[in-house]
Protein backbone atom coordinates (compact mmCIF):
# COMPACT_ATOMS: atom_id res chain seq x y z
CA UNK A 1 0.00 0.00 0.00
CA UNK A 2 1.36 3.44 -1.25
CA UNK A 3 1.21 6.15 1.21
CA UNK A 4 1.03 9.87 0.15
CA UNK A 5 2.32 11.58 3.23
CA UNK A 6 1.92 15.36 4.10
CA UNK A 7 3.18 17.25 7.46
CA UNK A 8 3.15 21.02 7.86
CA UNK A 9 2.74 21.10 11.93
CA UNK A 10 5.49 23.66 12.15
CA UNK A 11 8.23 24.90 9.88
CA UNK A 12 8.89 21.85 7.92
CA UNK A 13 6.55 21.48 4.67
CA UNK A 14 7.18 18.18 4.07
CA UNK A 15 5.71 15.47 1.68
CA UNK A 16 6.76 11.69 1.24
CA UNK A 17 5.68 7.95 -0.11
CA UNK A 18 5.93 5.03 1.96
CA UNK A 19 4.83 1.55 1.22
CA UNK A 20 3.45 -0.23 3.79
CA UNK A 21 4.48 1.80 6.71
CA UNK A 22 8.18 0.64 6.35
CA UNK A 23 9.87 1.79 3.01
CA UNK A 24 10.58 5.35 2.01
CA UNK A 25 9.60 5.83 -1.51
CA UNK A 26 10.60 9.77 -1.14
CA UNK A 27 10.49 12.23 0.97
CA UNK A 28 10.63 15.66 0.32
CA UNK A 29 11.39 17.99 2.60
CA UNK A 30 11.84 21.83 2.78
CA UNK A 31 12.82 23.70 5.78
CA UNK A 32 11.48 27.23 6.63
CA UNK A 33 14.13 27.62 9.18
CA UNK A 34 16.62 29.86 7.69
CA UNK A 35 13.84 32.44 7.49
CA UNK A 36 12.46 32.40 11.01
CA UNK A 37 15.96 32.43 12.46
CA UNK A 38 16.51 36.52 11.81
CA UNK A 39 13.27 36.50 14.59
CA UNK A 40 14.68 34.18 16.67
CA UNK A 41 11.79 32.26 16.75
CA UNK A 42 9.23 30.45 14.08
CA UNK A 43 6.37 33.27 12.75
CA UNK A 44 3.36 31.59 12.73
CA UNK A 45 1.73 33.70 10.14
CA UNK A 46 4.94 33.08 7.98
CA UNK A 47 5.21 29.88 8.55
CA UNK A 48 1.41 29.55 6.56
CA UNK A 49 1.99 30.86 4.14
CA UNK A 50 5.15 29.30 3.38
CA UNK A 51 3.79 25.82 3.42
CA UNK A 52 0.95 27.54 1.27
CA UNK A 53 3.95 28.39 -1.60
CA UNK A 54 5.36 25.00 -1.29
CA UNK A 55 3.33 22.53 -0.87
CA UNK A 56 1.72 21.73 -4.18
CA UNK A 57 5.44 21.35 -5.48
CA UNK A 58 6.75 19.03 -3.12
CA UNK A 59 3.72 16.47 -3.94
CA UNK A 60 4.50 16.88 -7.42
CA UNK A 61 8.28 15.74 -6.67
CA UNK A 62 7.69 13.78 -4.11
CA UNK A 63 5.37 11.41 -6.64
CA UNK A 64 8.10 11.97 -9.36
CA UNK A 65 10.82 10.77 -6.87
CA UNK A 66 9.11 7.82 -5.88
CA UNK A 67 8.38 7.02 -9.54
CA UNK A 68 4.86 6.69 -9.06
CA UNK A 69 1.90 8.21 -10.86
CA UNK A 70 -1.49 9.80 -8.98
CA UNK A 71 -3.42 7.16 -9.47
CA UNK A 72 -0.85 4.40 -7.90
CA UNK A 73 -1.33 6.64 -4.71
CA UNK A 74 -3.68 4.07 -2.59
CA UNK A 75 -4.09 6.93 0.33
CA UNK A 76 -3.53 10.01 1.98
CA UNK A 77 -1.71 10.45 5.33
CA UNK A 78 -1.98 14.09 7.08
CA UNK A 79 -0.88 15.53 10.10
CA UNK A 80 -3.65 16.84 11.89
CA UNK A 81 -2.77 17.92 15.07
CA UNK A 82 -1.17 18.75 16.83
CA UNK A 83 1.22 22.25 16.01
CA UNK A 84 0.26 25.68 14.53
CA UNK A 85 -2.97 25.66 13.93
CA UNK A 86 -2.67 27.92 10.85
CA UNK A 87 0.40 25.59 9.70
CA UNK A 88 -1.85 22.73 10.49
CA UNK A 89 -4.67 23.83 8.21
CA UNK A 90 -2.28 24.53 5.05
CA UNK A 91 -1.55 20.64 5.05
CA UNK A 92 -4.87 19.56 6.11
CA UNK A 93 -6.52 20.77 3.66
CA UNK A 94 -3.84 20.04 0.58
CA UNK A 95 -4.26 16.34 1.81
CA UNK A 96 -7.94 16.81 1.90
CA UNK A 97 -8.36 18.40 -1.60
CA UNK A 98 -5.72 15.58 -2.85
CA UNK A 99 -7.48 12.39 -1.41
CA UNK A 100 -11.11 14.00 -2.79
CA UNK A 101 -9.14 14.32 -6.10
CA UNK A 102 -7.93 10.77 -6.43
CA UNK A 103 -10.90 8.65 -4.35
CA UNK A 104 -8.46 7.58 -2.20
CA UNK A 105 -9.06 7.02 2.22
CA UNK A 106 -7.97 10.01 4.40
CA UNK A 107 -5.95 9.21 7.29
CA UNK A 108 -5.64 11.69 9.91
CA UNK A 109 -2.19 11.07 11.96
CA UNK A 110 -1.12 12.92 15.44
CA UNK A 111 2.30 14.55 14.75
CA UNK A 112 3.96 12.72 17.88
CA UNK A 113 2.59 9.24 16.99
CA UNK A 114 4.41 10.30 13.99
CA UNK A 115 7.33 10.83 15.32
CA UNK A 116 7.71 7.62 17.05
CA UNK A 117 6.75 5.97 13.70
CA UNK A 118 10.02 7.58 12.27
CA UNK A 119 11.76 4.15 14.09
CA UNK A 120 9.67 1.97 12.24
CA UNK A 121 11.16 3.07 8.81
CA UNK A 122 15.19 2.75 10.38
CA UNK A 123 14.20 -0.39 12.45
CA UNK A 124 12.30 -3.24 10.19
CA UNK A 125 12.37 -5.62 13.01
CA UNK A 126 10.68 -2.75 15.68
CA UNK A 127 7.10 -3.42 16.62
CA UNK A 128 4.85 -2.39 19.74
CA UNK A 129 4.95 -2.81 22.67
CA UNK A 130 7.68 -0.44 23.80
CA UNK A 131 8.34 2.60 26.01
CA UNK A 132 8.80 5.70 24.23
CA UNK A 133 10.21 8.76 25.30
CA UNK A 134 9.06 11.71 22.91
CA UNK A 135 11.39 14.46 23.23
CA UNK A 136 11.09 17.68 20.39
CA UNK A 137 10.30 21.71 20.03
CA UNK A 138 6.51 21.15 21.40
CA UNK A 139 6.13 18.37 23.34
CA UNK A 140 7.70 15.76 26.16
CA UNK A 141 6.23 12.79 26.88
CA UNK A 142 6.66 9.23 28.75
CA UNK A 143 4.38 7.15 26.34
CA UNK A 144 4.06 3.47 26.42
CA UNK A 145 3.38 2.34 23.29
CA UNK A 146 0.92 -1.32 23.92
CA UNK A 147 0.29 -0.94 20.35
CA UNK A 148 1.01 0.79 16.78
CA UNK A 149 -2.27 2.88 17.72
CA UNK A 150 -3.18 2.32 21.30
CA UNK A 151 -0.21 4.39 23.26
CA UNK A 152 -0.70 5.54 27.16
CA UNK A 153 1.22 8.63 28.68
CA UNK A 154 2.82 7.84 31.33
CA UNK A 155 4.27 11.18 32.22
CA UNK A 156 4.74 14.98 30.89
CA UNK A 157 6.10 18.18 30.69
CA UNK A 158 3.94 20.43 33.47
CA UNK A 159 6.05 23.67 31.86
CA UNK A 160 8.34 23.74 27.94
CA UNK A 161 9.01 21.41 26.19
CA UNK A 162 12.46 19.92 25.89
CA UNK A 163 12.94 21.84 22.57
CA UNK A 164 11.63 24.64 23.79
CA UNK A 165 14.27 24.61 26.92
CA UNK A 166 17.23 24.36 24.25
CA UNK A 167 16.26 26.71 21.92
CA UNK A 168 15.51 29.11 24.36
CA UNK A 169 18.83 28.62 26.19
CA UNK A 170 20.61 28.85 22.80
CA UNK A 171 19.51 32.32 22.31
CA UNK A 172 20.94 33.75 25.78
CA UNK A 173 23.96 31.78 24.62
CA UNK A 174 23.85 34.00 21.20
CA UNK A 175 23.66 31.31 19.17
CA UNK A 176 21.61 30.94 16.16
CA UNK A 177 17.89 29.16 15.81
CA UNK A 178 16.95 26.43 16.16
CA UNK A 179 19.79 26.45 19.05
CA UNK A 180 19.19 22.28 19.88
CA UNK A 181 22.13 21.56 17.35
CA UNK A 182 24.39 24.65 18.23
CA UNK A 183 23.85 24.05 22.09
CA UNK A 184 25.09 20.04 21.17
CA UNK A 185 28.01 21.08 19.13
CA UNK A 186 29.09 24.31 22.12
CA UNK A 187 28.51 21.51 24.72
CA UNK A 188 31.03 19.02 23.05
CA UNK A 189 33.78 21.76 24.04
CA UNK A 190 33.65 21.19 27.79
CA UNK A 191 33.34 18.38 29.70
CA UNK A 192 31.35 20.51 31.95
CA UNK A 193 30.87 20.56 36.15
CA UNK A 194 31.39 24.49 36.51
CA UNK A 195 27.93 25.41 37.00
CA UNK A 196 25.01 24.06 39.61
CA UNK A 197 21.40 24.23 37.65
CA UNK A 198 18.62 23.66 39.53
CA UNK A 199 16.30 20.03 39.50
CA UNK A 200 12.56 20.71 39.62
CA UNK A 201 10.56 18.40 41.62
CA UNK A 202 6.88 18.43 40.21
CA UNK A 203 4.55 17.10 42.96
CA UNK A 204 1.98 14.42 41.75
CA UNK A 205 3.18 11.99 39.68
CA UNK A 206 6.60 11.57 39.69
CA UNK A 207 7.22 10.93 36.02
CA UNK A 208 5.83 14.25 35.49
CA UNK A 209 8.88 16.42 34.08
CA UNK A 210 9.86 20.90 34.35
CA UNK A 211 12.24 22.24 32.65
CA UNK A 212 10.73 26.14 33.21
CA UNK A 213 13.04 26.57 36.21
CA UNK A 214 16.29 25.29 34.18
CA UNK A 215 15.73 27.62 31.13
CA UNK A 216 15.27 30.98 33.70
CA UNK A 217 18.15 29.67 35.66
CA UNK A 218 20.31 29.93 32.83
CA UNK A 219 18.59 33.07 31.48
CA UNK A 220 19.78 34.73 35.16
CA UNK A 221 23.15 33.17 35.04
CA UNK A 222 23.62 34.72 31.03
CA UNK A 223 22.22 38.13 32.28
CA UNK A 224 23.85 38.19 36.02
CA UNK A 225 27.41 37.97 34.36
CA UNK A 226 26.53 40.27 31.53
CA UNK A 227 25.38 42.73 34.10
CA UNK A 228 28.59 42.30 36.37
CA UNK A 229 30.65 42.18 33.14
CA UNK A 230 32.06 38.67 33.94
CA UNK A 231 33.19 36.07 31.20
CA UNK A 232 30.61 33.32 30.84
CA UNK A 233 32.60 29.96 30.38
CA UNK A 234 29.46 29.08 27.44
CA UNK A 235 30.48 25.92 26.49
CA UNK A 236 30.65 24.55 30.38
CA UNK A 237 27.47 26.34 30.55
CA UNK A 238 25.79 24.15 27.36
CA UNK A 239 27.28 21.03 28.53
CA UNK A 240 25.98 21.69 32.51
CA UNK A 241 22.59 22.35 30.65
CA UNK A 242 22.44 19.43 28.42
CA UNK A 243 23.39 17.21 31.66
CA UNK A 244 20.52 18.54 33.18
CA UNK A 245 18.43 18.33 30.34
CA UNK A 246 18.98 14.70 30.38
CA UNK A 247 19.19 13.90 34.12
CA UNK A 248 15.45 15.09 33.53
CA UNK A 249 14.90 12.78 30.99
CA UNK A 250 16.71 9.54 31.37
CA UNK A 251 16.23 8.32 34.87
CA UNK A 252 12.08 8.47 34.72
CA UNK A 253 12.54 6.52 30.77
CA UNK A 254 13.72 3.61 32.46
CA UNK A 255 11.63 4.25 35.34
CA UNK A 256 8.49 4.43 33.15
CA UNK A 257 10.34 1.18 31.37
CA UNK A 258 9.64 -0.59 34.48
CA UNK A 259 6.14 0.41 35.47
CA UNK A 260 4.78 -0.90 32.03
CA UNK A 261 7.15 -3.74 32.20
CA UNK A 262 8.76 -2.88 29.13
CA UNK A 263 12.29 -3.64 27.83
CA UNK A 264 12.56 -1.86 24.71
CA UNK A 265 12.97 1.68 24.67
CA UNK A 266 12.44 4.27 21.78
CA UNK A 267 13.46 7.58 21.41
CA UNK A 268 11.50 10.10 19.08
CA UNK A 269 11.65 13.59 18.02
CA UNK A 270 13.84 16.26 17.74
CA UNK A 271 15.64 16.58 20.63
CA UNK A 272 16.59 12.61 20.11
CA UNK A 273 19.09 14.21 17.60
CA UNK A 274 21.28 14.82 21.42
CA UNK A 275 24.00 13.44 21.89
CA UNK A 276 23.82 13.50 25.76
CA UNK A 277 21.01 12.25 25.87
CA UNK A 278 21.83 9.52 23.17
CA UNK A 279 24.60 8.91 25.20
CA UNK A 280 22.91 8.91 28.41
CA UNK A 281 20.06 6.49 27.15
CA UNK A 282 22.63 3.91 26.08
CA UNK A 283 24.30 3.69 29.19
CA UNK A 284 21.27 3.28 31.21
CA UNK A 285 20.07 0.81 28.98
CA UNK A 286 23.09 -1.43 28.83
CA UNK A 287 22.89 -0.90 32.98
CA UNK A 288 19.29 -2.39 33.08
CA UNK A 289 19.32 -4.79 29.86
CA UNK A 290 16.77 -2.87 27.68
CA UNK A 291 17.07 -2.80 24.56
CA UNK A 292 17.58 0.66 22.86
CA UNK A 293 16.44 2.17 19.75
CA UNK A 294 17.73 5.71 18.78
CA UNK A 295 16.37 7.20 15.66
CA UNK A 296 18.97 7.86 13.01
CA UNK A 297 19.47 12.05 12.71
CA UNK A 298 17.71 12.27 9.81
CA UNK A 299 14.42 11.15 11.07
CA UNK A 300 14.52 12.86 14.31
CA UNK A 301 13.65 16.35 13.02
CA UNK A 302 9.84 16.75 11.00
CA UNK A 303 9.53 14.70 8.23
CA UNK A 304 6.49 13.49 5.93
CA UNK A 305 7.70 9.95 6.30
CA UNK A 306 7.24 9.21 9.68
CA UNK A 307 3.75 10.22 8.70
CA UNK A 308 3.17 7.73 6.57
CA UNK A 309 4.70 4.97 8.50
CA UNK A 310 1.94 6.10 11.28
CA UNK A 311 -0.54 6.79 8.80
CA UNK A 312 -0.08 2.84 7.58
CA UNK A 313 -0.82 1.25 10.65
CA UNK A 314 -3.78 3.86 11.95
CA UNK A 315 -4.90 2.69 8.45
CA UNK A 316 -5.04 -0.53 9.31
CA UNK A 317 -6.37 -0.14 12.90
CA UNK A 318 -9.70 1.53 10.97
CA UNK A 319 -8.57 5.43 11.54
CA UNK A 320 -9.41 6.63 8.44
CA UNK A 321 -11.58 10.20 8.34
CA UNK A 322 -13.96 12.30 6.10
CA UNK A 323 -13.62 15.55 4.73
CA UNK A 324 -15.73 16.74 8.18
CA UNK A 325 -11.39 16.51 9.56
CA UNK A 326 -10.42 19.52 11.55
CA UNK A 327 -7.36 21.05 12.47
CA UNK A 328 -6.23 21.05 16.59
CA UNK A 329 -3.31 22.74 17.50
CA UNK A 330 -3.24 20.69 20.60
CA UNK A 331 -3.98 17.06 20.61
CA UNK A 332 -3.58 13.95 22.77
CA UNK A 333 -1.78 11.09 21.86
CA UNK A 334 -3.85 8.82 23.38
CA UNK A 335 -6.81 9.72 21.59
P1 LIG B 1 6.76 19.05 17.97
O1 LIG B 1 7.29 17.82 17.33
O2 LIG B 1 6.69 18.96 19.45
O3 LIG B 1 5.49 19.52 17.35
P2 LIG B 1 8.71 20.40 16.41
O4 LIG B 1 8.12 19.60 15.32
O5 LIG B 1 8.99 21.83 16.19
O6 LIG B 1 7.82 20.23 17.71
P3 LIG B 1 11.00 18.74 16.11
O7 LIG B 1 11.17 19.13 14.70
O8 LIG B 1 10.66 17.36 16.43
O9 LIG B 1 10.04 19.73 16.89
O10 LIG B 1 12.34 19.09 16.87
C1 LIG B 1 12.86 20.37 16.84
C2 LIG B 1 13.52 20.62 18.17
O11 LIG B 1 14.63 19.72 18.31
C3 LIG B 1 14.04 22.02 18.28
O12 LIG B 1 13.70 22.52 19.56
C4 LIG B 1 15.55 21.83 18.15
O13 LIG B 1 16.33 22.81 18.79
C5 LIG B 1 15.72 20.47 18.80
N1 LIG B 1 16.98 19.79 18.44
C6 LIG B 1 17.43 19.45 17.21
N2 LIG B 1 18.67 18.89 17.29
C7 LIG B 1 19.00 18.88 18.61
C8 LIG B 1 20.14 18.46 19.34
N3 LIG B 1 21.20 17.91 18.75
N4 LIG B 1 20.12 18.62 20.70
C9 LIG B 1 19.04 19.15 21.32
N5 LIG B 1 17.96 19.59 20.68
C10 LIG B 1 17.92 19.45 19.35
MG1 LIG C 1 11.25 22.66 12.55
FE1 LIG D 1 8.02 17.55 15.39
Amino acid sequence: MKILAFETSCDETAVAVVEDGRRVLSDAVLSQADMHAVYGGVVPEIASRKHVEAIAGLAEQSLKEAGITRAEVDAVAVTYAPGLIGAVLVGLSFAKSVAYALGVPLIPVHHVRGHIAANYLAFPELKPPFLALCISGGNTLLVDVRDYTDLKIMGSTRDDAAGECFDKAARVLDLPYPGGKPMDDLAQQSSGGVYALPRAKVSGCDLDMSFSGLKTAVVNLAHNAAQKGEALDRAALAADFAAAVSGELVPRTMEAAKRAGRSVIVAAGGVAANSRIRGDLERACEREGCQLYLPPLRWCGDNGAMIGAQGYYEYLAGRVADMALNAYATRDISE
